[in-house]
């Protein structure tokens, strides 16, 4: 009796043991992904959440055919949160074209303006679809499962021909990996980031404006700590990215990639482990 009882016993622990095991195996197979969108002189980037989530941070340059053409091959039914940086052309420009393209659930921008067509653009869109645009600004949680999205940027406002300093920085955390976005957030931003005492350190930092010297400072790169940093670059006159940038960024012992050398780059996490693969 006192054997049947153990047998029992060890059984159940048995079963427990397999159980516990099956669901913890389950959860690290489920992957988030991160694709900074090859776009040329520009921002594109889309994230698969592991809760199946999906976000788009800015739209590139162009008429936007070429975002929407690599959401449509990703699968993309439905966007849950869109997230438009900063009104300059080269991060808004395609999101007109993703909002007609796709239901899209939410839109997040600073509360600043531009005088541009591809801004007027993006209203309009906006409108059309019925949405209205929430405030992205530090300390504004994004409500999806399984990750914790937070913006950090703008700490506060800025003049209007600061645009830069508007962007919308977001912090996205899934597990013990984490991201950090920067629109084309420069210094100024980066030191009130950095006074405002929040967590920036993350393991791949989306590095600022496309590598100008305006951006990642030595004080932000030290606070954001980063494996990883992704440039986000085409052609362009302005002489992006900065060897700058790029010496600093270097002596960091930071694995940078850049688009215009790589094309898209797309991160896989399970929350534990990150792995970067390029396609062109
Ligand atoms: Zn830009």
């Amino acid at each position: 009796m006192i054997f049947k009882l153990i047998k029992i016993a060890s059984a159940l622990t048995l079963s427990a043991g397999l159980l516990l095991s099956a669901s913890s195996t389950n959860a690290a197979t489920k992957d988030m992904q991160v694709h900074f969108i090859n776009v040329g002189q520009g921002d594109s980037i889309y994230i698969k959440t592991a809760a199946g989530d999906d976000i788009i941070i800015d739209g590139g340059n162009k008429d936007g055919s070429d975002v929407v053409a690599y959401l449509k091959k990703q699968k993309v039914k439905d966007i849950e949160v869109m997230i438009s940086t900063h009104p300059d052309a080269d991060h808004i420009g395609g999101l007109d074209e993703v909002l007609k393209a796709f239901k899209v659930k939410s839109v997040y921008a600073p509360k600043v303006s531009n005088n541009t067509l591809a801004f007027k653009d993006f209203l309009t869109a906006v409108k059309r679809e019925g949405l209205k645009v929430k405030t992205a600004q530090k300390g504004v949680k994004l409500p999806l499962k399984g990750v914790n999205a937070t913006f950090v940027a703008p700490v506060k406002t800025y003049a209007k021909s600061d645009l830069n300093d508007w962007s919308a920085v977001l912090r996205l955390v899934y597990g013990k990996k984490s991201f950090l976005f920067t629109g084309d957030a420069e210094i100024k931003s980066e030191m009130d980031m950095i006074q405002s005492k929040q967590t920036l350190k993350s393991d791949v930092l989306k590095v600022g404006h496309h590598g100008a010297k305006t951006s990642t400072s030595s004080a932000f790169l030290k606070a954001v700590k980063p494996t990883y940093a992704v440039v986000s670059v085409g052609k362009n006159s302005y002489g992006h990215p900065t060897s700058t940038v790029i010496n600093r960024l270097k002596a960091q012992k930071v694995k940078t990639y850049r688009t215009d050398k790589s094309g898209h780059i797309i991160f896989t996490t399970n929350g534990t482990n990150l792995s970067v693969k390029t396609v062109r």
